[in-house]
Protein backbone atom coordinates (compact mmCIF):
# COMPACT_ATOMS: atom_id res chain seq x y z
CA UNK A 1 0.00 0.00 0.00
CA UNK A 2 1.38 3.16 -1.13
CA UNK A 3 2.53 5.76 2.14
CA UNK A 4 -0.11 8.73 3.02
CA UNK A 5 1.04 12.09 1.23
CA UNK A 6 0.44 15.33 2.67
CA UNK A 7 -1.88 16.81 -0.09
CA UNK A 8 -1.70 20.46 -0.80
CA UNK A 9 -4.19 22.70 0.64
CA UNK A 10 -6.80 23.49 -2.26
CA UNK A 11 -7.80 26.36 1.14
CA UNK A 12 -6.29 27.91 3.63
CA UNK A 13 -7.10 25.50 6.65
CA UNK A 14 -6.08 28.09 8.75
CA UNK A 15 -3.93 25.54 11.25
CA UNK A 16 -0.72 26.55 12.30
CA UNK A 17 2.05 24.12 11.92
CA UNK A 18 2.14 23.63 15.61
CA UNK A 19 -1.70 23.08 15.83
CA UNK A 20 -1.13 20.46 13.26
CA UNK A 21 1.84 18.66 15.34
CA UNK A 22 -0.50 18.52 18.28
CA UNK A 23 -3.33 17.20 16.22
CA UNK A 24 -1.29 14.54 14.97
CA UNK A 25 0.77 14.13 18.11
CA UNK A 26 -2.41 13.39 20.03
CA UNK A 27 -4.07 11.34 16.68
CA UNK A 28 -1.51 8.70 16.96
CA UNK A 29 -1.74 7.68 20.50
CA UNK A 30 -5.32 6.77 19.07
CA UNK A 31 -4.01 5.23 16.12
CA UNK A 32 -4.40 7.62 13.21
CA UNK A 33 -1.19 7.81 11.35
CA UNK A 34 -2.16 11.15 9.24
CA UNK A 35 -4.17 14.16 9.40
CA UNK A 36 -4.72 16.06 6.76
CA UNK A 37 -6.69 19.55 5.69
CA UNK A 38 -8.66 19.50 2.68
CA UNK A 39 -11.50 21.96 1.11
CA UNK A 40 -14.79 20.54 1.92
CA UNK A 41 -15.54 20.82 -1.66
CA UNK A 42 -13.89 17.71 -2.62
CA UNK A 43 -15.98 15.07 -0.74
CA UNK A 44 -18.41 13.17 -2.78
CA UNK A 45 -21.46 12.98 -1.59
CA UNK A 46 -23.75 9.74 -3.25
CA UNK A 47 -27.24 8.26 -3.52
CA UNK A 48 -25.70 4.79 -3.80
CA UNK A 49 -23.59 4.80 -0.79
CA UNK A 50 -27.24 5.30 1.00
CA UNK A 51 -28.61 2.52 -1.08
CA UNK A 52 -25.76 0.41 0.99
CA UNK A 53 -26.82 1.05 4.45
CA UNK A 54 -30.18 0.70 3.67
CA UNK A 55 -29.58 -2.91 1.66
CA UNK A 56 -26.92 -5.19 2.43
CA UNK A 57 -25.66 -3.58 6.38
CA UNK A 58 -26.83 -5.17 9.56
CA UNK A 59 -26.23 -2.06 11.32
CA UNK A 60 -29.25 -0.08 9.36
CA UNK A 61 -31.66 0.77 11.85
CA UNK A 62 -29.82 -0.76 14.59
CA UNK A 63 -27.33 1.86 15.59
CA UNK A 64 -27.91 5.83 16.57
CA UNK A 65 -24.61 6.61 14.08
CA UNK A 66 -26.49 4.57 11.40
CA UNK A 67 -29.34 5.22 9.15
CA UNK A 68 -32.10 6.05 9.29
CA UNK A 69 -31.05 8.20 13.01
CA UNK A 70 -28.57 10.27 10.15
CA UNK A 71 -29.03 12.66 7.88
CA UNK A 72 -30.32 11.38 4.52
CA UNK A 73 -28.13 12.80 1.49
CA UNK A 74 -30.29 16.22 0.78
CA UNK A 75 -29.30 16.78 4.09
CA UNK A 76 -25.73 16.05 4.35
CA UNK A 77 -25.18 18.24 1.43
CA UNK A 78 -27.22 20.96 3.03
CA UNK A 79 -25.01 20.34 6.00
CA UNK A 80 -21.11 20.47 3.82
CA UNK A 81 -22.49 23.35 2.76
CA UNK A 82 -22.20 25.13 5.59
CA UNK A 83 -18.41 24.47 5.79
CA UNK A 84 -15.20 25.41 4.13
CA UNK A 85 -12.32 23.49 5.51
CA UNK A 86 -12.12 19.76 7.04
CA UNK A 87 -9.56 17.20 8.27
CA UNK A 88 -9.38 13.42 7.29
CA UNK A 89 -7.81 11.12 9.66
CA UNK A 90 -6.11 8.04 8.37
CA UNK A 91 -5.97 4.96 10.72
CA UNK A 92 -4.10 1.51 9.68
CA UNK A 93 -5.01 -1.88 11.75
CA UNK A 94 -3.92 -5.24 10.42
CA UNK A 95 -6.67 -6.80 12.28
CA UNK A 96 -7.16 -10.13 11.40
CA UNK A 97 -10.79 -9.50 12.82
CA UNK A 98 -11.99 -6.81 10.65
CA UNK A 99 -14.62 -9.01 8.75
CA UNK A 100 -15.99 -10.57 12.50
CA UNK A 101 -18.03 -9.04 15.41
CA UNK A 102 -15.99 -9.28 18.35
CA UNK A 103 -14.38 -7.60 21.30
CA UNK A 104 -10.50 -7.37 19.59
CA UNK A 105 -12.39 -5.64 16.88
CA UNK A 106 -14.83 -3.51 19.29
CA UNK A 107 -11.07 -2.61 20.76
CA UNK A 108 -10.17 -0.74 17.50
CA UNK A 109 -12.92 1.12 16.39
CA UNK A 110 -13.59 2.54 19.88
CA UNK A 111 -9.51 3.71 19.81
CA UNK A 112 -10.48 5.27 16.83
CA UNK A 113 -13.37 6.73 17.73
CA UNK A 114 -12.53 8.13 20.46
CA UNK A 115 -9.50 9.39 18.96
CA UNK A 116 -11.79 11.34 16.55
CA UNK A 117 -13.72 12.81 18.85
CA UNK A 118 -10.88 13.61 20.96
CA UNK A 119 -9.79 15.67 17.92
CA UNK A 120 -12.91 17.26 17.46
CA UNK A 121 -12.96 18.27 21.17
CA UNK A 122 -9.50 20.05 20.75
CA UNK A 123 -10.20 22.04 17.71
CA UNK A 124 -13.21 23.74 19.42
CA UNK A 125 -11.31 24.25 22.22
CA UNK A 126 -8.97 26.22 20.51
CA UNK A 127 -11.60 27.97 18.29
CA UNK A 128 -13.15 25.85 15.68
CA UNK A 129 -16.61 26.17 17.71
CA UNK A 130 -18.20 24.26 13.97
CA UNK A 131 -16.17 21.15 14.30
CA UNK A 132 -17.87 18.32 14.19
CA UNK A 133 -16.40 14.77 13.59
CA UNK A 134 -18.00 11.88 11.51
CA UNK A 135 -16.18 8.74 12.39
CA UNK A 136 -15.15 5.62 10.72
CA UNK A 137 -17.81 2.63 10.83
CA UNK A 138 -20.54 2.11 13.43
CA UNK A 139 -20.73 3.54 16.62
CA UNK A 140 -19.62 0.59 18.80
CA UNK A 141 -18.48 2.25 22.32
CA UNK A 142 -21.53 -0.09 24.00
CA UNK A 143 -21.71 -3.73 23.18
CA UNK A 144 -25.25 -3.15 21.73
CA UNK A 145 -25.97 -0.04 21.02
CA UNK A 146 -29.29 1.02 23.33
CA UNK A 147 -31.29 2.40 19.71
CA UNK A 148 -33.64 3.03 19.47
CA UNK A 149 -33.89 3.78 23.53
CA UNK A 150 -31.87 6.92 24.07
CA UNK A 151 -28.20 6.84 23.70
CA UNK A 152 -26.14 6.00 27.00
CA UNK A 153 -23.20 8.26 26.03
CA UNK A 154 -24.71 11.44 23.70
CA UNK A 155 -22.09 13.32 24.21
CA UNK A 156 -19.84 10.82 22.23
CA UNK A 157 -22.35 10.30 19.45
CA UNK A 158 -21.56 11.21 15.70
CA UNK A 159 -22.32 9.77 12.51
CA UNK A 160 -20.31 7.37 11.09
CA UNK A 161 -18.75 8.96 7.61
CA UNK A 162 -20.66 5.91 5.78
CA UNK A 163 -24.10 7.06 7.04
CA UNK A 164 -23.43 10.75 5.93
CA UNK A 165 -23.64 9.10 2.21
CA UNK A 166 -20.09 10.11 1.78
CA UNK A 167 -18.50 8.40 -1.29
CA UNK A 168 -14.91 7.39 0.74
CA UNK A 169 -13.15 6.36 -2.60
CA UNK A 170 -14.15 8.86 -4.76
CA UNK A 171 -13.46 11.43 -1.81
CA UNK A 172 -10.15 10.01 -1.48
CA UNK A 173 -9.28 9.90 -5.03
CA UNK A 174 -10.52 13.54 -5.29
CA UNK A 175 -7.43 14.36 -2.37
CA UNK A 176 -5.14 12.52 -4.45
CA UNK A 177 -4.77 9.74 -2.11
CA UNK A 178 -4.28 5.98 -2.96
CA UNK A 179 -7.16 3.79 -1.63
CA UNK A 180 -7.20 -0.14 -1.45
CA UNK A 181 -10.08 -2.25 -0.87
CA UNK A 182 -7.98 -4.92 1.33
CA UNK A 183 -9.79 -8.90 0.63
CA UNK A 184 -7.44 -10.63 2.72
CA UNK A 185 -7.65 -10.87 6.56
CA UNK A 186 -3.63 -10.78 6.72
CA UNK A 187 -4.03 -7.19 4.84
CA UNK A 188 -3.71 -4.12 6.60
CA UNK A 189 -7.18 -2.08 6.69
CA UNK A 190 -7.13 1.51 6.37
CA UNK A 191 -9.86 3.62 8.02
CA UNK A 192 -11.05 7.20 7.79
CA UNK A 193 -12.77 9.68 9.90
CA UNK A 194 -13.43 13.51 8.84
CA UNK A 195 -13.30 16.32 11.14
CA UNK A 196 -15.40 19.20 9.43
CA UNK A 197 -13.72 22.09 10.79
CA UNK A 198 -15.15 25.52 9.69
S1 LIG B 1 -22.80 5.27 22.57
FE1 LIG B 1 -23.79 3.28 22.74
S2 LIG B 1 -25.99 3.80 22.62
FE2 LIG B 1 -24.89 5.60 21.85
S3 LIG B 1 -24.78 5.32 19.62
FE3 LIG B 1 -22.89 4.43 20.49
S4 LIG B 1 -23.34 2.26 20.75
FE4 LIG B 1 -25.32 3.35 20.53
Amino acid sequence: MDPIKIVPFKKDSGLTHEMKLRLLDKGRQYGISAVIPFSVDSIVVAEWVHLKCRYGCKQYNTNWCCPPATPDPNRVRAILSEYRTGLLLVGSTSCSDFYRNNERKRTVQVRCWKGTVGLERMLFLQGYYKAFSLVGECCALCRKCSYPDDCRFPQEKRPSVESFSIDVIGTLKNLGQSSHVATATHETFNYYGIILME
